[in-house]
Order: C-alpha cells, then sequence, then structure tokens
C-alpha cells in the first residue's frame, strides 16, 4: 500500500469514528457530566489505536527497509568484488593494485617501512598467442596466475596488472639483497614448463622492481619507474632489474630514438651504403653488400646503435624489408648499366625470423625489381638459431627455394658452431673482422682464420674475409684461400652514385 492510500485510510477511519462515536454518544448519553467522561474515553481510545497503528506501520517499514538494504548491500559486495578483480584469473585487478599500493605508501609514511613494486611479463607472449591461439595464452595466463600465487608469502599480494603482466607487492622488505633474491626466485619459478593442452610449454618472465622511498614516493613514479626497470629486463629477457636513476636517461634517449626512427621511415630518411666486394683471384669486384645509414645533423647514427632499437620496438620488419626492396632496385639497375650482374649482400636480423615475413619480403623485393635471385644474399648472424632453431630452418629453406643464397656473418664472434654450417644451407662464410684485424698481431688469430677456410672447404662454402684494413692482410687472406674480401682497404660503404663511379673506374683500370 502506498503512504498516499495509508493517509487517506487513515482520514477516512478517522473522521467516520469521530462522526459515528459522536452521534452514538449524544444520543445514548443525556448527562453533560457522563458525555465529558466518555469522550475523553473516546479520544484516549483513539489516541491508543492510532498509536498502535502507527506502531505496526513503523515495525512493517523497519522489516521492509532492512531486507532492502541487505539485498543492496549484497548487490554491492557483487559489484565491488567484480570491479576489484580480474575475470580470468580470479586474482585482484590493477585497480585493486593501486589502491593496495596507495596503501602500502600510506603505512610505510607512518612506520618508516620499505616496501617494493615488481612487475612481471611474460617474455614472448605475442609470439604464444600468435601461434597457439588466444585459448591458449589466457590458459598460461592463469595457470602463471596459479604458480606465482601458490608462491606468496603472508606480506605478498599478487595483482594482474593487465595482459600479460603481474604485479608483485612485498611489504616490508628492507635490504637490497632481501629484493635480489626473492625477484630471482620469481623468474625461477619459471624453470617449470607449463602444462597447457596436451604439451609443457616452457615460458620465462621479466622482472621490473622499484622500490620506495628510493624507486618513487608516489603511486605514478613507483609503478612508472618499476615499468622502466622492467623495459630494462626485456632486453635481455629472463631475467630481473631494480629501477636506478641512470635507467630514465638511456630510456628516454631510446624512446627518443625509436620515435625519430618512425619518423625517419615514414619520410623515407634512411639511405642504403654499399660496401664493394672483391675478387682476389679474378682481381674484380663482384658486388657489395647493402649497408643502413641514418642520416643526421652530425653526420650518420650508425646501425650498431640504431638496430638493436629498431628490433626491440618491432620497425625492423619495416626497415629490413625497406633495404630489401632499395638493394635489390638498385643493384639490379646498376647491373643493366655495368653490363654485367653483380651480387648484393643484405643483413638480415634474427628478429625478421620471428615469422615468415621474411620470405613475403624477399619474394616481394625480387620481383618489384627483376633481380636475379641469384645475386642476392642474404648475410645472418647465428643469433637466428638461438630463439627458435626449428622454425628458421624451415625458414631457410624456403629462402633457399626462391634461389637467394645465405651467408653465415661475423664468423667467429658467437657460438660459431659447426651444426648450424652443416644443417643449414648456407653458401658464403663471412670471418668476422675482429680476426682478420688480428692477423697481423695475433698467430692465434692467423691459426683461427686458417682453421676456418680449412672447415669452409671441407663444407663446401666460399669464404669471405671482412674488415681487411691494410695490404698485408689482404695479402694472407689471399694466400689462404679466402674467395672475397671486403674492407676499408679495397673500399669504404658508399651511396650508390659513389659506388657506381667506383665500379666504372675500378673496370677501366
Ligand atoms: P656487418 O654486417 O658485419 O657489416 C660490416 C660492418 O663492418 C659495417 O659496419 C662496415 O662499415 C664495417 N666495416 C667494413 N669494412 C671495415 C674495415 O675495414 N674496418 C672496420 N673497422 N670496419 C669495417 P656498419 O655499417 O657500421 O654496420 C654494422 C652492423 O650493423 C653490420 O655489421 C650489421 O650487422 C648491421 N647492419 C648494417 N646494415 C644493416 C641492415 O640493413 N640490416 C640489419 N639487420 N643490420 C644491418
Ligand atoms: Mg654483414
Ligand atoms: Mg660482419
Amino acid at each position: 500500500m502506498t503512504p498516499i492510500r495509508i493517509a487517506i485510510l487513515y482520514f477516512v477511519i478517522g473522521a467516520l469514528w469521530i462522526l459515528v462515536s459522536d452521534t452514538l454518544l449524544y444520543r445514548l448519553v443525556d448527562d453533560p457530566v457522563r458525555l465529558t467522561y466518555w469522550q475523553s474515553v473516546k479520544g484516549w481510545f483513539f489516541i491508543l489505536a492510532s498509536t498502535l497503528l502507527l506502531y505496526a506501520l513503523a515495525q512493517r517499514l523497519r522489516t521492509v527497509l532492512s531486507r532492502e538494504l541487505d539485498v543492496k548491500r549484497q548487490h554491492l559486495a557483487v559489484v565491488r568484488r567484480k570491479a576489484y578483480t580480474d575475470h580470468l584469473t580470479g586474482l585482484p585487478n590493477r585497480r585493486f593494485g593501486l589502491r593496495a599500493i596507495r596503501r602500502l605508501i600510506q603505512r610505510a609514511k607512518r612506520e618508516q617501512k620499505h616496501f617494493c613494486v615488481m612487475c612481471l611479463d611474460l617474455d614472448n607472449f605475442k609470439q604464444i598467442n600468435d601461434t597457439l591461439g588466444h585459448s591458449a595464452g589466457d590458459q598460461l595466463i592463469q595457470a602463471v596466475g596459479k604458480r606465482l600465487h601458490a608462491f606468496l608469502t603472508e606480506d605478498e599480494q599478487l595483482v594482474r596488472h593487465g595482459g600479460n603482466e603481474f604485479l608483485l607487492l612485498c611489504a616490508d622488505v628492507e635490504h637490497a639483497e632481501e629484493i635480489d633474491k626473492r625477484a630471482g626466485e620469481f623468474v625461477a619459478l619459471f624453470q617449470e614448463p607449463f602444462l597447457i593442452g596436451p604439451m609443457p610449454l616452457r615460458v620465462t618472465a621479466s622482472i621490473g622492481v622499484a622500490c620506495y622511498p628510493e624507486g618513487g614516493e608516489g603511486q605514478g613514479t613507483l609503478m612508472r619507474n618499476a615499468d622502466l626497470a622492467l623495459h630494462h629486463s626485456k632486453l635481455y629477457k629472463n631475467c630481473f632489474k631494480v629501477y636506478e636513476s641512470t635507467m630514465s636517461r638511456a630510456m628516454h634517449y631510446r624512446f627518443d630514438l625509436e620515435q625519430k626512427m618512425r619518423e625517419a621511415l615514414e619520410e623515407n630518411l634512411f639511405e642504403v651504403f654499399y660496401q664493394p666486394i672483391y675478387d682476389p683471384h679474378k682481381s674484380c669486384f663482384t658486388g657489395a653488400e647493402a649497408l643502413l645509414r641514418w642520416p643526421d645533423d652530425e653526420g650518420y647514427i650508425s646501425p650498431v646503435e640504431f638496430i638493436p632499437v629498431a628490433e626491440q620496438s618491432g620497425q625492423i620488419r619495416a626497415l629490413g624489408a625497406m633495404v630489401l626492396a632499395r638493394a635489390c632496385h638498385e643493384t639490379q639497375q646498376l647491373s643493366e648499366r655495368a653490363g654485367r650482374p653483380l651480387s648484393i649482400s643484405v643483413n638480415v636480423s634474427p628478429k625478421q625470423f620471428a615469422n615468415d615475413h621474411i620470405v613475403r619480403d624477399v619474394q616481394a623485393a625480387l620481383s618489384a625489381s627483376a633481380l636475379d635471385p641469384g645475386c642476392l644474399i642474404l648475410e645472418i648472424t647465428e643469433g637466428v638459431f638461438l630463439s627458435n632453431a626449428a622454425e628458421t630452418g624451415e625458414i631457410l629453406n624456403q629462402l633457399m627455394e626462391l634461389g637467394v643464397s645465405l651467408s653465415m656473418d661475423d664468423f667467429g664472434q658467437g657460438y660459431s658452431s659447426l651444426s648450424y654450417l652443416r644443417k643449414h644451407p648456407f653458401r658464403y662464410l663471412k670471418i668476422d673482422k675482429v680476426f682478420v684485424q688480428g692477423m697481423d698481431s695475433s698467430g692465434q688469430d692467423r691459426a683461427l682464420v686458417e682453421a676456418s677456410v680449412a672447415m669452409a672447404e671441407a663444407l663446401n662454402l666460399q669464404v669471405v674475409g671482412e674488415g681487411v684494413e691494410t695490404a698485408t692482410q689482404q695479402e694472407a687472406l689471399k694466400e689462404l684461400g679466402v674467395h672475397y674480401l671486403q674492407g676499408f682497404h679495397l673500399a669504404r660503404p658508399m651511396p650508390i652514385t659513389d659506388y657506381e663511379y667506383f665500379l666504372l673506374s675500378a673496370q677501366v683500370s
């Protein structure tokens, strides 16, 4: 019943009561003294009845209200739980994490305590998602959440920060050794594979740590610095890094470079230089290695500096495709003008092997330029086999089927595993310049070059000596039977117009 109905009912009953009872009383009682007495009894009766009615109504209202309040409270608790819980893992979510950090800061200020925030991110998660599908990715995140949660101590909280990132909030940690030990333990938790579906999946994680108050006194700064430390650990993967103030500068430089690189790519500012390659047995230049150049106000930014940044930011694919396209096109044009085929060696980063884009990029460069695939040499380093040897092998075979040649660059620098050379279809082996340059002074380096040449011969590989800086090195390499030479002594890397002029004058002389 609505309040207005109750009021009307009360008014009607009250009015009827007064009318009926008064009429009855005047009819039944004549004596004025008794009439006054009964009027008063009637009044009291009315007050009593009204009071009882009001009491009953209030009581009912209270029951209804408290029932409604209970329902609302339960609803509120569900909404709050949902607002602070991650639906995939059931763990506290990012919003909860930020609130928890604020509370930890307040407590640490009050009680002069320390704590740290660890940002944990799964390595190569995108690759897992792309190859195994999103459902496997979700299962992996759930399994990681469970494993981390089971490992927490009383003073730690685990939060899913979003995507493949988790936050570990460790209260009451005082010493750097304690933090290092704990972060190391979290990284080591990933040594055991995860069982996703029928197969065990090996995943590693990187962690960035920021400690209060050294790593930031506010929630925003702490989070930013933990993230910065995470970016640093991501450069190496499967490790942790604790935030240091120098990281900001290094990171700013990187971000800046990344941004500038994006603009340079859009505006087509990158240049391709060519360093001629010499055949000492036929005494002629047979082609060149394409080397990227990024002009800036003070000259050129070295590829050694920007290639790793491009690899990290994913821009290497666009850069690599651009070098391939331009090098093939310019070499084809030059070959036509020179009236003879010229080879072109293009460096390919291991990151370009993350999927089979490289095959499509090579195909596109060859068909757009009409260059003979036999003239294209792809230079790769051993790093390419470290991440995913099986898939890389498959991609190398596909590249071979296109008719291009493969060259193992910087041989001697890395693991120098012979098995890679034996298993995969390499045609060239480039001895690293460190050994070529060491030949003058070090017998060991000379022996190493000799051994490399002998081994290459046994494996039917052609040897290129790079970094030739003196006539003595040139002679020594020729004597050892090295097939091709490259280095400042013969020619420096140069723009295409200079390269054309260089080839013409070399032909004439
Ligand atoms: P790399 O492929 O081993 O290239 C040879 C490097 O040695 C070049 O350095 C070249 O300028 C330098 N060099 C050649 N002759 C001599 C010499 O006689 N003495 C000395 N000291 N150095 C010599 P650069 O151009 O700075 O390139 C460095 C590295 O950057 C390259 O090493 C390659 O790994 C990478 N890089 C360059 N261009 C590209 C590219 O287009 N894509 C990719 N992925 N990497 C590239
Ligand atoms: Mg190279
Ligand atoms: Mg090299």
